[in-house]
């Protein structure tokens, strides 16, 4: 599927707030239905998902709480059930450089994040339940 570079967002969510929600309000707000983008910075605590194949669901959610590096957090923005929908993973690097990681679930909270958004236009990705896998893909 071919897309073309619509808009380019850069900055910062504001401490304390909720990264993932902090980005899908950003997205519904300025109206991006598809797109890209990367965050670096840090969190005072993070929750993660890790997608069960087995039992086809997020059974293994964890939380960190621990003040943590984002060493990088990428992902995709597209549609499901009409709605704006954000799909991220993120790693993460404590004092030491240990890193952990997963799919960043709301109840990870900022204490500085920056992103880059990247608008995609040219097509509409909606996601659908897929019955192989258990997910909500394109
Ligand atoms: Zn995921």
């Amino acid at each position: 599927m071919k897309v073309e570079r619509a808009r380019a967002f850069i900055g910062r969510f504001k401490a304390n707030s909720d990264l993932l929600l902090s980005l899908t309000d950003f997205c519904r707000e300025e109206g991006i239905s598809l797109g890209v983008f990367s965050i670096i910075g840090a969190v005072i605590g993070v929750k993660l998902g890790y997608y069960n194949q087995d039992e086809k669901q997020y059974a293994e959610c964890f939380s960190l709480d621990k003040k943590l590096e984002i060493s990088f957090c990428s992902g995709n923005i597209s549609l499901s059930n009409s709605a704006v929908f954000v799909h991220a993973h993120i790693s993460l690097a404590d004092h030491q450089g240990q890193t952990y990681g997963g799919h960043l679930m709301p109840g990870s909270i900022v204490f500085a994040a920056e992103y880059y958004i990247q608008e995609l236009s040219g097509a509409k990705l909606e996601r659908r339940y897929d019955s192989e896998t258990g997910l909500n893909l394109w």
